[in-house]
């Protein structure tokens, strides 16, 4: 069964007000344990409000959100639980982290999930191994690591739920191409190993290409292309009148194309790299 499934949610801003804007338009989706979906799309095209949807931070104008086949804004559901089966880690997370210790501010949300403290703890070592961090963090304090350690003792506190989904808003934005691969390959490892689905929102389409094995499309509010990474990476033209950078889509499709993936490059010429 789906663990997450969107059927037919649209959704405005401003709703009734002068400023009203659709921003998303019936879609409809699922998300399956252990996948490893990507969402990419020009900016404005909808990704944050559709990830907002998947936790019940937003609640469609119409249709449904299903979490493990139930609506998850019929009267009966308590949302905050929803919020710990689907964790959300949102861009910068490190600007939300206040505790004084690495291990306080990972144990934090399995606190708030009323766990007894010996299975925080248990949480806390297991998170950060995830993370590719040892126990000689759990003392230390936050404001003294690199921004990558940083990035990824955020990403922690999130683990430490043992969500059901992972998503991620931009987890490598600001950092260097050394830490955003250290990252993204610690995630794919973790869920290799957990069977943790995960949702990766970037900008980057190389990151994408390299890591998740489908990806969603967005454009004003709608799904406009949806596949395996391969099928829909190999649709050069259309994600270019998308909107989307064409230097980006010229490296992925070398990359492809060196795998020996068929690719339609359509107008595009690929020595444009
Ligand atoms: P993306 O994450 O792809 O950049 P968003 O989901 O942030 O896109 O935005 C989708 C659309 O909704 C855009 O047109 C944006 O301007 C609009 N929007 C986003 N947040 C708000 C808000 N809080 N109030 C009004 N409009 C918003």
């Amino acid at each position: 069964m789906a663990i997450i499934e969107l059927k037919n949610v649209n959704f405005r801003y401003g709703s009734g007000t002068p400023f009203e804007k659709q921003a998303l338009h019936d879609i409809s989706l699922s998300i399956e344990p252990g996948d490893f979906l990507g969402i990419i799309g020009h900016t404005g095209s909808g990704k944050s409000t559709l990830i907002r949807h998947f936790n019940g931070l937003l609640r469609p104008d119409s249709g449904q959100v299903l979490v493990n086949g139930d609506d998850i804004w019929t009267a009966s559901k308590d949302i905050r639980s929803i919020r710990f089966q689907i964790g959300l880690v949102f861009q910068y997370p490190e600007t939300q982290i206040f505790e004084d210790t690495v291990a306080q501010d990972i144990a934090y949300g399995p606190r708030n999930m009323g766990l007894d403290e010996k299975e925080v703890e248990l949480r806390v070592h297991e998170a950060l191994q995830f993370v590719g961090l040892n126990d000689s963090y759990l003392e230390r304090n936050p404001f003294r690591l690199s921004g990558g350690e940083l990035r990824r003792v955020a990403i922690a506190g999130v683990i430490a739920m043992r969500p059901q989904v992972l998503i991620l808003d931009e987890p490598t934005a600001g950092l260097d191409p050394e830490g955003r691969n250290k990252i993204l390959n610690e995630l794919e490892q973790f869920r290799r190993e957990s069977g943790t689905a995960i949702v990766l929102v970037s900008h980057s389409m190389e990151d994408i290409a390299e890591h998740v094995r489908n990806v969603l499309v967005l454009d004003h509010g709608k799904i406009a292309l949806d596949g395996t990474t391969s099928a829909v990476f190999s649709q050069a033209e259309k994600l270019v009148q998308l909107g989307l950078d064409i230097p980006q889509i010229t490296k992925v499709l070398l990359g492809l194309k060196a795998k020996g993936y068929a690719v339609d490059t359509g107008a595009l010429t690929l020595d444009q790299a």
